[in-house]
């Protein structure tokens, strides 16, 4: 920024030394500009753009010094201008461009020059215009793409500063060849303009910087451009191209800066609710702490920077949401492998900071649910602890209170289970207890709770299920249990069980009444005989 500042301030030192309109200013200070320019450029390794400024400065000096000895012109002159001219062309084509479309608005211009083809009286600086006219054709696919969105800052502005030149010096032409060129004529101003966005632009694309005072240089250059060729004595023809010239690129680089401005304004825009939503990120969101619910969650806040995004993996148990495609992207994630999967390759580099940034958080939130999946769950049988059932068992009365719907308590005790512990030892009692939890969790729905309550007495609140609802899925549980075999306990398992409740639940302190109930009723389905479901 600084240096761009020093630039500024040289050029209105110069402006103020040699005012464009003096006869020694169009002698000395274009040449300078061009001079200062490529001596900078090659200083900062762009070769072919600052041997291209250096050149047309030394032919520009060449020229002003023939002019004030009144010599004839000769091929000393001819020299810097070709190396110059074939310079710019290199450098030109060394940048890709894209397919013109709206920067053929800007071919029009290039009549000047091959027009200039026509006059003989031209002599050899006809050369000089029609390469003009073929440097312009070269640089409209290359600013291209700033009217699609992308790549403005010193792409815009050596891009106007080329044009500036090539205008000016076509331009110059045809005053020229109208006899005597007047001296004073602004046309200069121009073509110095032209050199110094050229430099300050090459710069700034290579550092990938956009100066404001640049853009504003620029856009000012496109619209000093007709005022200037409508002075005296300038053909029509002229003046007509100039006009149109810098309306054209004035309005067209506003029309760039329009977009790129809406560009920029909507990508923070997507920043802003990528960022809310993974703040938002946490095992509380959902109903149950599952780390898928949080896979989810996190890439439905990546979509809102890659839409393209459709599926998201960590590596190992912790799953995959959406689908895996060939386009991956690697998340950091501090051990495990994790991977974004998108629809289609990226066309961008993804913005830096973003993939560590969701990595952080998805290890953040997995964490926490493992940590909570500890502290409320029992690691015997995978089933809620007492803990758990304190924290779901709000979230369950509140949804059965909402929808009106029951909820059904069942108190379930395995059957004669001291005699397995001391007939077969612990290990083997730990397998039914696993069996159990297994299908427990398999019979009840996901909105249901199934508890480890006790040593081997379980709790379950079944949603939405009257008695007779809860009898039927009770009286499953006991089938599967009945039909599943742990070796090495040779006769069937059977259980008991007494259920409460099945209606809609008022308060969660009518909840632990069914449970006692439930248990009241467990104790008379032993009494009776086991193997049994009993209603309270
Ligand atoms: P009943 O039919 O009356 O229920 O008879 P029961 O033998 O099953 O009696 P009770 O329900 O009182 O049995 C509790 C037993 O459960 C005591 C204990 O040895 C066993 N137990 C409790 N927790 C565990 C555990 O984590 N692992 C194992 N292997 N056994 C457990
Ligand atoms: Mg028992
Ligand atoms: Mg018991």
């Amino acid at each position: 920024m600084a240096a761009y500042g020093l630039g500024l301030l040289t050029l209105l030192l110069f402006l103020g030394l040699f005012p464009p309109t003096a006869p020694w200013s169009e002698r000395f200070l274009t040449p300078l500009v061009a001079l200062g320019g490529g001596v900078f450029l090659l200083g900062h390794r762009q070769e072919s753009w600052g041997l291209g400024l250096l050149f047309l400065g030394l032919g520009d000096l060449a020229w002003t010094l023939e002019d004030l000895k009144s010599l004839p012109r000769g091929l000393y002159l001819e020299f810097p201008y070709l190396g110059g001219y074939a310079a710019l062309t290199w450098a030109l084509l060394k940048i890709p461009g894209e397919k013109p479309r709206l920067s053929l608005l800007l071919v029009p211009l290039a009549l000047l020059g091959l027009a200039s083809a026509l006059k003989p009286e031209l002599g050899i600086d006809r050369l000089y215009t029609v390469w003009d006219a073929l440097l312009l054709l070269l640089l409209l696919p290359r600013l291209e793409p700033l009217f699609r969105e992308r790549l403005l800052g010193g792409r815009a502005l050596w891009g106007v500063g080329l044009l500036l030149f090539l205008v000016a010096d076509m331009a110059y032409a045809f005053l020229e060849a109208e006899g005597t060129y007047p001296t004073g004529h602004p046309v200069h101003l121009l073509w110095t303009l032209g050199y110094f966005l050229l430099a300050l632009g090459v710069m700034e694309e290579v550092s990938g910087k956009a100066s404001f005072p640049g853009q504003a240089l620029a856009l000012g250059g496109l619209f000093l451009m007709p005022v200037l060729l409508l002075n005296d004595p300038t053909p029509w023809g002229v003046r007509i191209i100039a006009l149109y010239g810098g309306l054209v690129g004035g309005l067209g680089l506003l029309y760039a800066n329009h977009l790129e401005w809406r560009r920029t304004e909507e990508k923070r825009l997507r920043w802003t609710r990528f960022l809310e939503e993974l703040a938002r990120l946490s095992p509380r969101v959902t109903q149950t702490l599952s780390p898928e619910a949080v896979l989810v969650g996190a890439l439905e806040a990546t979509r809102h920077l890659l839409p393209q995004a459709v599926g998201l993996e960590v590596r190992g148990r912790r799953g995959l949401v959406g689908e895996r495609t060939p386009h991956s992207l690697a998340i950091p994630l501090n051990g495990d492998t994790a991977y974004l999967y998108l629809q289609s390759a990226l066309e961008e580099s993804v913005p830096p900071g973003f993939l560590s940034l969701l990595g952080e958080r998805i290890r953040q939130v997995l964490r926490q649910v493992e940590w909570g999946t500890l502290a409320l769950t029992d690691p015997l049988t995978g089933l809620l602890n007492r803990r758990g059932l304190e924290a779901e068992l709000p979230k369950l009365l509140a949804l059965a209170r909402r929808y009106q719907a029951p909820i059904s308590v069942v108190m379930l005790d395995i059957d004669r289970f001291k005699r397995v512990n001391d007939t077969y030892g612990h290990p083997v009692g730990d397998e039914v207890l696993k069996l159990l939890g297994r299908i427990l969790q398999a019979s009840v729905r996901r909105e249901d709770l199934a508890v480890r309550y006790g040593g081997e007495e379980f709790l379950l609140f079944l949603y939405g299920a009257d008695r007779l609802a809860a009898k039927e899925v009770v009286e499953r549980i006991r089938s599967r249990f009945r039909h599943q075999r742990v070796d090495p306990i040779p006769y069937p398992l059977t259980l008991s069980a007494g259920i409460a409740g099945g209606e809609v639940p008022e308060s969660e302190a009518q909840l632990e009444d069914w449970v006692l109930k439930a248990d009241y009723a467990l104790l008379r389905a032993k009494e009776t005989g086991r193997d049994r479901v009993t209603m309270a």
